[in-house]
């Protein structure tokens, strides 16, 4: 439910883009600073052809813009597009199944649900379906898993583009230690990665992410083709796990008994650099997250998967202690339980508790939004409002429940607002979300007053 006509009149490129502005209560992030939040509680977003033209006081903004059509939000809060920096689309399929650890679990549920993936028409249906659902829950930004079957990522790339989605996923590889009907060859993932990453890389705001599963499904072999194929890409994406699971560590200690350590396999085979994602993270010695640090490498902190599959609590600000070390936010669905950022927060929070080191409502939103831009490399693209960035902006609805409603009645700040809202909220919290400029609003959400 975009706004078609506004849209119609721009894609015919036979006036001036067209101005909008988005007034509500403004709280972002900046650049430049650990620290830095924009707090405008009569804030306004302007709006053009794809990217953020202003921010400010609403009057101000109005004022400069005289022909804009303005989209009025009231009391409701306008955040950056969120970023989710891993997360594996085929998985919705078996979201929230129980009882077991990581290893057991990917083979009773995960292979099971991939194995439907060889089916091109299951491909664009589950693709369609998480697509719709990221712009649901507010996340303009996702680093995505697809399957072992090249026809999943090209799914996921066409309903990404559709929606203007800033989208970056890849093809499984996996050689190794998994179903014979998921695997591929060394070559075989070298030359179909190559294949999509041409296809693909750099239309609209889709990119290629270079995406072992993890050291365990992957031969040496593989591991040094995918090195290769990366070296001679330079720009794009690496995806991967490391240290999720003290079980997963040991295997990786048999299977790799030359490498010092878990880290030492991926470094071994040119994987980690700067754009190199990798999921987790837990159970890392402070000589691993140094060498990662130095690499400029990312982490995915996924902490609902980390609690549903009983892996461990990540350290978020020991790791933010290792120099140059980037750490973004993961939902992880299928490990994972939801898709909104804010119920990732309302763990991540707990999970800071947990390990002694509490993060705050503004680091929080911070670690969902500009920590991950950071991570995915892209920074200077997304991650927060401020002018010459990419228009996903999210407005969030304080009273989209009972309780968060009552609550946000007696909210003394913008930081005990924002908190209450990753403690209570949800994909209903999310109004309407903007994506590269176009207006998008949840279904049955359209017609609730400001
Ligand atoms: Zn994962």
């Amino acid at each position: 439910m975009t706004d078609s006509a506004q849209e119609r009149a721009e894609s015919r490129g036979d006036a001036e883009p067209h101005v909008r502005i988005v007034t509500g209560h403004v709280v972002t992030p900046l650049r430049g600073s650990p620290d830095g939040i924009l707090d405008l509680e009569r804030g306004a977003v302007a709006l053009r052809d794809g990217r953020i033209l202003a921010v400010g006081e609403a009057e101000e903004v109005l004022d400069r813009y005289p022909g804009a059509s303005v989209d009025r939000q009231g009391e409701r809060l306008l955040v950056p597009g969120f970023v989710d920096c891993h997360v594996h689309f085929p998985q919705m399929t078996m979201i929230a199944s129980p009882g077991l650890q990581l290893l057991e679990w990917l083979e009773n549920y995960t292979f099971p649900a991939e194995a439907r993936f060889a089916d091109r028409a299951h491909c664009e249906e589950v693709a369609e379906f998480f697509a719709d659902q990221l712009v649901a829950h507010g996340v303009t930004t996702a680093c995505v898993y697809a399957t072992v079957h090249p026809g999943s990522a090209e799914a996921l790339f066409r309903s990404a583009l559709a929606r203007d989605l800033r989208v970056i996923t890849g093809k499984v590889c996996m050689d190794r230690n998994a179903p014979e009907h998921l695997l591929d060859t060394p070559e075989r993932a070298y030359e179909q990665s190559l294949e999509l990453l041409e296809a693909w890389h750099g239309r609209g705001r889709l990119e290629y992410a270079v995406t072992p599963r993890f050291a365990p499904t992957s031969s040496p072999r593989q591991l040094e083709l995918l090195g290769r194929l990366t070296a001679e890409h330079p720009d794009v994406v690496v995806q991967t796990h490391l240290a999720e699971n003290r079980a997963e560590c040991d295997w990786v200690g048999e299977l790799f008994p030359e490498d010092r350590d878990y880290t030492a396999v991926y470094e071994r085979h040119g994987l980690v650099r700067r754009r190199s994602v990798f999921g987790h993270a837990i159970h890392l010695s402070d000589g691993e997250l140094e060498r990662l640090g130095a690499a400029q490498a990312s982490l995915a902190h996924c902490p609902t998967s980390n609690l549903f599959l009983g892996s461990g609590h990540f350290e978020l600000q020991r790791a933010r202690r290792h120099r140059g070390l980037r750490v973004g936010l993961g939902s992880d669905v299928g490990g994972g339980t939801s898709l909104s950022p804010l119920a990732s927060l309302n763990e991540a929070y707990k999970v800071s508790r947990m390990v002694g080191e509490p993060v705050d409502a503004f680091q929080a939103l911070r670690l969902a939004t500009l920590d991950g831009a950071e991570a995915l490399g892209l920074e200077d693209r997304v991650g927060s409002l401020e002018a010459g960035k990419d228009a996903d902006l999210v407005v969030l609805d304080p009273r989209s429940s009972p309780v968060l409603r009552h609550r946000a009645g007696y909210a003394g700040s913008t930081a005990e607002l924002l908190f209450a809202l990753m403690m209570l909220g949800d994909d209903r919290s999310v109004h309407a979300t903007y994506v590269s400029g176009r207006r998008s609003v949840p279904e049955g959400r359209e017609g609730c007053g400001p």
